[in-house]
């Protein structure tokens, strides 16, 4: 089915409530969270209802309309120096605010400042039944009402189609400086990685190349930045390397992907990591890990069912979800949340207006 362009509200309202029922899409960087997965949903592009409705630098808050590309937003940000300290990903790709809430996707600097869900204040959405519904606010201090806004981040478009969303925003750090250490085998890079997550340098980011690679991104003050990596490099027990900002970019667009591998994101923990290595091995699949290792992002080969890996991750007990590659059951491993699902769709889209999950 071709896909329905709203661009204003009322049109959107009346999309959801008659027709086919709809998933909505924004940038499509995530096609298996955006495709249509069945042959009667139909997809809402929703890129249209694009624009910077308010931003006030001064309160640091920013209100958008939700298919807006979060790089018009860095833009906007920049001209104040200010920013979205979490590192969306895929933004590069055309990655929108309201994909990116609905997606939970996060990059490195979450490591500081906190996730996505830390800086959505404020949300309109339509419901499944049509209805305008709005939460939170457009100021940082807003505590009235239900937390709205924080349950649309993960949502994956089955809960509301977001039309407009406020962000709180941060001043940009004056400088940064980036450094990768080899460790010399996943063992000790996992160690040095503990020893750094847990302080007590401030980093603002600390990722895991496997196998031996540790990339940290340490931001503030120019007057202490060399003090301060050396006390990381004292720390790791090893001479560290220092790299250009493109790095993250690269990381931003998973550069390091081979042409058809799918973007699979898994939660977990440091302690995780060497067994879930082990088991991307023994698949020939590739993985990067972000946020002192809390989030795993793997490439997955595409002639590899994704069935493996959602065994693999079951006997792990590890979530994860398909981003990119074919729409179907992006869900993988473990799942948790599926009675309370249930009620939230009960409540939000009794009709069943939206795909299913
Ligand atoms: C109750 C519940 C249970 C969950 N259980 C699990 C689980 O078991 N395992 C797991 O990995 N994750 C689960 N999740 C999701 C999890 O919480 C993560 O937040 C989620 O995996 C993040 O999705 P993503 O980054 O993979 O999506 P993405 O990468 O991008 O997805 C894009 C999504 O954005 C939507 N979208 C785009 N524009 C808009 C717009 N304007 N308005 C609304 N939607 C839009 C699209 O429809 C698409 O679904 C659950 C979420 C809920 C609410």
């Amino acid at each position: 089915m071709a896909a329905v362009a709203v661009d204003d509200v009322e049109a959107l309202r009346d999309a959801v409530r008659c027709g086919p029922r709809v998933l909505p899409a924004g940038g499509a960087t995530k096609p298996a969270l955006s495709a249509p997965p069945a042959e009667d949903v139909v997809a809402l592009d929703v890129s249209g209802l694009r624009g910077i409705v308010e931003y006030d630098p001064a309160e640091l808050t920013l209100t958008a309309r939700a298919g807006t590309p979060v790089a018009e937003l860095d833009g906007a940000l920049a001209e104040h120096g200010q920013y979205l300290p979490f590192d969306a990903p895929l933004v590069a790709a055309g990655a929108t605010i309201g994909g990116v809430i609905a997606s939970g996707t996060s990059g490195p600097g979450a490591l500081r400042y906190g996730t996505v869900r830390d800086f959505v204040i404020g949300v309109r959405m339509v419901d499944g039944t049509g209805e305008l519904v709005c939460g939170g606010g457009r100021v940082v201090k807003n505590a009235a009402g239900f937390d709205l806004p924080k349950l649309m981040v993960g949502s994956m478009g089955r809960l509301g189609v977001m039309v407009e969303v406020s962000l709180k925003v941060f001043p940009r750090p004056r400088a940064a400086a980036t450094v990768a250490f080899e460790l010399g085998g996943l063992e000790p890079a996992l160690a040095a990685l503990a020893v750094l997550a847990r302080g007590p340098v401030e980093l603002d980011a600390l990722e895991l190349e496997p196998p031996a690679r540790i990339v940290v991104r340490l931001a503030g003050d120019p007057e202490p930045l060399a003090a301060r990596v050396a006390r990381v490099a004292a720390l790791v027990g090893a001479p560290g390397e220092e790299l250009d900002a493109t790095v993250w970019a690269d990381a931003a667009a998973f550069a390091w992907m081979a042409p058809a591998t799918r973007l699979v994101r898994v939660a977990l923990t440091l302690r995780g990591v060497a067994a879930l290595q082990a088991a991307l091995a023994a698949a020939g699949a590739r993985a990067r890990y972000s946020n002192a290792a809390n989030v795993a992002w793997i490439a997955w080969p595409g002639d590899c069912p994704l069935a493996v890996l959602d065994a693999t991750l079951r006997e792990l007990r590890l979530p994860g979800v398909a981003l990119t590659g074919a729409p179907g059951r992006p869900l993988l491993g473990d799942r948790r949340g599926g009675a309370f699902l249930d009620r939230l769709r009960t409540a939000l889209d009794p009709d069943g207006r939206f795909a299913e999950l």
